[in-house]
């Protein structure tokens, strides 16, 4: 009865999910079988531009060969150890990647949302060994519309209801502030305070960029306090913003830094925790780990990875086609963009609600041939991988003129 799936449609796959496949998500229907750069092709061969990039997990874009001749070679060699035994590729990993973001340690994980758990554990750790907080107590400041994440102790300090709601009871030990004001953190932390944790941009809440000076007010504040500085760069590191990590637009080093989606390459998943020596030592045997963490195959791709970003050619490249994004989305303000924040080759659009939803938006930039998700509301969230060249940009950013022009 069941047609062997390279001979079904996409549409019979889409039917096909509904029975058996949890409805967490509402995907555009649009059935992706292979893709290649910033394109992708469905199963009838009608191709699109990736304007989502994995959320950008493939910045470096869909199979790169550098990523993917790593991925085969060490799929020819060894997978998986696990951490009872040292494996020959997680030194180089670890010793490279410390060196890219100048920090000293890395504990490897695998999903952002274990390492944004990792980090927290690595912080109330810290704070009860190294601080002197009573047993507990350690509190972690937040900031409100974050997103890291959706296991039970993150959603716990999200402040979107769809995120929560169900899903109690919740961890303690967290404190949400306003995102953007130094004023409240000011206020919030305290001698309990273990981290304060932020995205330097918050990605899910609609590429929210903050002022000028608070990522280093921040870096200040947690310093003067002592606490530490966790920044979140699971989705605005490695590349993306134009620097390797977001934070650097402020010349700021966080105590721990989260790196995730684009560490994997596309590939496979690779998640780490980074941070100074003195943080990360908190952590002895037997107190963390993770099965798959570490692994040769993730190792051997996530240096590849870090290969790319040293030789500073795709924060270049996501700096220069920020300004022809930026130009782009200039011109089509007034024309259905009523407003949008973009840095580097990333840009959260807000689009006049007269003419639709993000979603209804985004339907119809897929039937033209290009791919983006909407966040909230009226906002389209745009992240090639960072291989688009300026004109398939520019084409992109037509397409989404024609579409406003229709759109309504
Ligand atoms: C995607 C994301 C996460 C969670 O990563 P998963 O791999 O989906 O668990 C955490 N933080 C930020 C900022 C993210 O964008």
């Amino acid at each position: 009865m069941t047609a062997p799936a390279h001979a079904r449609t996409s549409a019979d796959l889409i039917r096909a999910e509904e029975p058996v496949l949890a409805h967490n998500y509402h995907p555009l229907p649009v059935v992706v079988a292979r893709a290649e750069g910033a394109w992708v092709e469905d199963v009838e061969g009608r191709r699109y531009l990736d304007m989502l990039a994995g959320y950008s997990a493939l910045n470096f874009g869909h199979r790169h060969p550098a990523l993917i001749q790593a991925a085969h070679d060490q799929l020819d060699r060894l997978t998986l150890t696990s951490r009872a035994f040292h494996n020959d590729r997680l030194a180089e990993f670890a010793e490279r990647l410390a060196a890219l973001t100048g920090l000293d340690m890395v504990l490897p994980m695998n999903t952002g949302a274990e390492a944004v758990e990792s980090g927290i554990k690595v912080a109330r750790k810290w704070a009860y060994d190294v601080k002197g907080v009573p047993d507990g107590q350690a509190t972690i400041v937040v900031a409100a519309d974050n997103f890291h994440g959706r296991t039970t102790t993150i959603v716990s300090f999200s402040t979107d209801e769809s995120a929560r709601t169900g899903f109690g009871p919740f961890t303690p030990g967290f404190k949400i502030v306003p995102y953007n004001d130094l004023a409240a953190l000011e206020e919030a932390v305290d001698e309990t305070t273990a981290a304060v944790l932020i995205e330097p941009i918050q990605g899910e809440a609609g590429v929210i960029i903050p002022d000028a000076g608070y990522l280093a007010g921040v870096r200040e504040l947690t310093r003067r306090k002592g606490c530490l500085f966790i920044a979140d760069e699971i989705q605005s590191g490695l590349g993306r913003t134009g620097r390797t990590l977001a934070v650097e637009h402020e010349s700021v080093v966080p105590d721990v830094l989260l790196l995730g989606k684009a560490l994997g390459g596309g590939i496979v998943p690779v998640s780490a925790v980074v941070a100074r020596r003195e943080v990360m030592s908190v952590l002895g045997p037997g107190e963390h780990g993770s099965t798959f963490g570490g692994n040769p195959l993730a190792a051997a791709v996530g240096t590849a990875v870090v290969e790319l970003l040293e030789t500073g050619e795709f924060q270049r490249r996501a700096d220069e086609l920020g300004v022809v994004l930026r130009e782009g989305l200039e011109a089509l303000r007034g024309h259905g963009v009523t407003g949008f924040r973009a840095r580097g080759l990333w840009a959260g659009v807000d689009v006049d609600p007269a003419l639709g939803t993000g979603r209804e938006i985004s339907e119809r930039l897929m039937r033209e041939g290009i791919l983006v998700k909407d966040t909230h509301g009226s906002t389209i969230r745009l992240a090639p991988p960072l291989t688009v060249t300026a004109d398939e940009l520019r084409s992109a950013l037509g397409t989404l003129e024609k579409v406003l022009g229709q759109a309504g």
